[in-house]
């Protein structure tokens, strides 16, 4: 008996090996049925997704629970990226995120209103200790929204380990119905050295996908030769979505034999850019379609791969026949095969790619500066991921560096001495990156100044150009103008814009005193909340200062009567 006892443990333990993590811990945080916009580890842009975004009826203001006990750690608010964001950490030791929400439960709204009246700030990040906001699971911490760099109404929701990596929510029980395999969407195979081909051509080749009547798919035969890869390009449905998502893993065999795995469950916000090594980049910045590449190329510090066999690569002999199967898979197993039967087959007369080549090469491992007269642009060692010609052109102020085709790891900075600009017209200059077909539109980069020397700091190549911007911030009230009563609107309600530099900052306030006035930039809507009763008085004088990023300001004042 001791001994079955014992056995029944050990089996136990093992079986808790296989998924680490606690499974009916974790509540869902909405009382709604969990379907999703977005799943964990999707490709995303620049990074890889790090939670769930579970749906809110195409609404706001859903609650909000907390997904167990535990105790608010941290409050984040901030005009872009989660807007408003809420973290609780557990006792055993995981943190679960919130984020876009619309506004916070009354006890922590109370908390992070009067911080933010005594920060004079919207935006603001604080660190509450474990003894201050306490929660037991399922209490309503929030209302569910669309704040920050949010699409439409949705929450993402987190679970993070004690080291700060995101970790699949799904794998702690949240369930998601899903009974459809993913879909292929196109697959690609890769030519690695000069002298190793895929029909006929040195460049890389889109191969014709065959759907199968089981549904998994094909392609027409193969003929191959040398070094070679395989890319793909799949997405994920679930049953009550018809959204596309991410995949959960994509396995690669060659004759039978594990070659390759990507496993997308955990990782690392260090590690998230470096999506852009795992996808074919300049494929992605041309086409808008991500495509996986199932290699592993050199300075690749993805930590998801695992049965990596010479990194993914295959080595195609002449006169051979092999293949090569990909296993794409949804979190619930559900699975997509692509089998490719390749011939080896030396061919004498094979298309070369033409290379892009130039007077500047980059060296990934060194520092490089390239400087033309008035600009100067310098990379850092390990800007890149690979060596490469880089177009490196300048005509009066407008840089053109290179293309966003090429993936950028780390900050480099482009500098411009403007010692040839009047002291008028230097005060209103900027960087800009130049996008859009005809590189019309301006976006600011962020410019600093010391002495003549504006410099941006950035990782994206492209065109770059010195701007000028003498226009001032538009400001335009929407319930309010001279001499109006206001006393049935619970909102006070401006609209401020500026399209050249864009906003730096704003302040408001009414009868001097700072009101707190919440910024949401895609509707350029600033709003504050009589509620917050910082004048109790019949006559106020209300006054905006909006400021852009080279320092042009517009103040805006009037008179309202409130009872
Ligand atoms: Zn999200």
């Amino acid at each position: 008996m001791q001994k079955l006892l014992s056995l029944v443990i050990l089996f136990s333990v093992y079986c808790h090996a296989q998924n680490p993590y606690p499974e009916d811990y974790f509540r869902n945080p909405l009382d709604v049925t969990l379907v999703l916009s977005g799943t964990f580890g999707e490709l995303r842009s620049n990074h890889f997704h790090s939670g769930l975004d579970i749906k809110t009826q195409r609404r706001e203001g859903l609650k909000v629970y907390a997904a167990a006990e535990g105790y608010i750690s941290r409050i984040k608010i901030s005009h872009y990226g989660y807007g408003k964001a809420l973290y609780i950490t557990h006792p055993n030791g995981y943190t679960t995120v919130y984020a876009h929400l619309q506004k916070f439960s009354p006890t922590i709204e109370a908390y992070v209103k009067k911080l933010q009246y005594e920060k004079e700030s919207f935006e603001i990040e604080v660190f509450p200790n474990s003894d201050e906001l306490i929660l037991t699971k399922g209490d309503v911490i929030a209302y569910s929204g669309n704040t920050g760099g949010s699409g439409g109404p949705h929450l993402h929701f987190e679970i993070r380990d004690n080291e700060e990596r995101p970790i699949n929510p799904m794998l702690f029980g949240l369930d998601i119905k899903d009974t459809t395999a993913p879909d292929i969407k196109n697959v690609y195979a890769y030519p690695i050295n000069e002298d190793s081909h895929v029909n006929n051509s040195n460049e890389r080749q889109k191969l014709r996908l065959i759907r199968l009547d089981n549904g998994d798919y094909t392609v027409e035969n193969l003929k191959a030769f040398g070094k070679i890869g395989f890319g793909v390009e799949a997405n994920d449905r679930q049953d009550l979505a018809s959204n596309n998502n991410g995949v959960s893993n994509i396995q690669a065999l060659f004759n039978g034999n594990m070659k390759f795995e990507i496993d997308f469950k955990r990782f690392s916000f260090d590690e998230t850019r470096h999506l852009n090594r795992l996808i074919d980049y300049e494929h992605y910045k041309t086409k808008k379609k991500r495509i996986q590449k199932l290699f592993v190329e050199p300075n690749n510090p993805l930590s998801m791969y695992k049965n990596l066999d010479n990194d993914g690569y295959l080595t195609i002999n002449d006169s051979t026949a092999s293949v090569y199967k990909i296993c794409v898979k949804d979190f619930k197993n559900n699975n997509s095969w692509i089998t490719i039967n390749i011939e080896g087959n030396k061919s004498q007369d094979i298309e070369q790619k033409d290379k892009f080549s130039s007077d500047f090469f980059i060296y990934a491992n060194k520092t490089n500066e390239l400087v033309d007269k008035t600009i100067e642009v310098h990379f850092p060692q390990n800007t890149f991921y690979d060596d490469f010609f880089i177009d490196f052109r300048v005509q009066n102020d407008t840089l053109t560096l290179h293309d966003d085709t090429v993936p950028v790891k780390n900050n480099f900075s482009i500098s411009y001495d403007i010692s040839n600009y009047g002291p008028e017209d230097s005060d209103k200059l900027f960087i800009a990156r130049l996008v859009g077909y005809r590189k019309q539109y301006t976006i600011y980069s962020p410019t600093y100044r010391k002495d003549n020397i504006l410099t941006t700091s950035t990782k994206t190549l492209g065109t770059y150009a010195l701007v000028s911007d003498n226009i001032a911030p538009t400001i335009k009230p929407i319930n309010v103008s001279e001499g109006k009563w206001i006393s049935n609107y619970r909102y006070l309600k401006i609209q401020i814009d500026d399209k050249e530099s864009g906003i730096s900052n704003y302040r408001a306030t009414i009868n001097g005193k700072w009101i707190l006035m919440e910024y949401d930039y895609k509707t350029k809507l600033l709003q504050y909340d009589f509620n917050d009763k910082v004048s109790t008085e019949t006559k106020n004088n209300f006054k905006l200062i909006v400021t852009d990023n080279v320092g042009n300001s517009t103040t805006f004042e009037t008179m309202f009567y409130r009872k």
